[in-house]
């Protein structure tokens, strides 16, 4: 017996790294599990590992950063399995790293448009979806950058900061009609891209090693387990919050 079984999950970003991860998390606790990701290749990639874990799964591709896009994600998983119980607002960008001044308007656009208003979005489709079939439950991938000020990001900084502020005030609106919003909040996750900047930069892996009291990166399947738990009915009376994950980063 899985934790989400019967259940109907969303993934978004689940063409690498963390939404890979969790999508096959969520799988292995008995959820069908509808893949999302704006690169086909990757999501069709991922759905694959999804079944082959042994549960339901498609992909469908969508930018969360256009409304019509996720209206039409979260039609898919209706027409598919006739309802959508779990969501996990996880696509992101980290943007271009540049000071504020040196920063550009179109990366602080772009960043706030997938990081942020993607976010939005997705909750907006997801809650219209769960207000009809009585309930329902949401995580956003927000960073220990939602929380802290990250040198360098101030966009992507201002996204997180943002997501953990739109999860208080959904969690809030929806709390009587039997929807938890939650965020997770990663420290440094070793995912396939962090792990190229580790293998191109060997100081800077030292350095983020540095700010990780356990003295090691997260699994991406670290952050998915924390989802699972969140989406399950052993975190019934848990929403609004913002949950770090991070090996202790915040604690300092
Ligand atoms: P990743 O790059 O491995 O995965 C992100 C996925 O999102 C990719 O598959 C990409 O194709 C997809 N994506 C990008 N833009 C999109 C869009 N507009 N619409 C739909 N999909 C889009 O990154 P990751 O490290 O797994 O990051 C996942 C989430 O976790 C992000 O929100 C990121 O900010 C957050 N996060 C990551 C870390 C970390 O250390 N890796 C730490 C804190 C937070």
């Amino acid at each position: 017996m899985g934790t989400l079984d019967g259940k109907v999950a969303l993934v978004t970003g689940a063409g690498g790294g963390i939404g890979r991860a969790t999508a096959i998390v969520l799988g292995q606790c008995g959820a069908k599990v509808l893949v999302s990701d704006i690169s086909t290749r990757r999501g069709e990639e991922t759905a694959a590992m999804v079944r082959a874990a042994g549960a339901e799964a498609e992909f469908f591709k969508a930018d969360v950063s256009r409304g019509s896009d996720v209206e039409a994600l979260v039609a898919a998983a209706v027409r598919k399995w006739g309802r959508l119980d779990c969501a996990h607002n996880n696509a992101g960008i980290s943007g271009t790293i540049a000071s504020i001044v040196e920063d550009t308007e179109e990366n602080w656009d772009r960043t706030l448009a997938v990081d942020l208003k993607g976010v939005w979005l997705c909750m907006k489709y997801e809650i219209l979806q769960m207000l009809k079939q009585g309930g329902g439950s949401i995580v956003n991938t927000a960073s220990t950058a939602g929380l802290l000020g990250a040198v360098r990001m101030g966009a992507y900084t201002a996204a997180k900061h943002g997501v953990v502020g739109i999860t208080r005030t959904a969690a809030l609106e929806f709390a009587r009609s039997n929807i938890r919003v939650n965020a997770v909040c990663p420290g440094v996750v070793g995912t396939p891209v962090i792990l190229q900047w580790f293998e191109a930069n060997e100081r800077l892996e030292k350095s983020m090693l540095a700010q990780e009291p356990v003295g090691r990166v997260g699994k991406p399947e670290e952050i998915g387990n924390a989802v699972a738990w969140l989406f399950s009915d052993a975190a019934s009376f848990v929403t609004g919050a913002a949950i770090p994950v991070d090996g202790g980063l915040t604690a300092q």
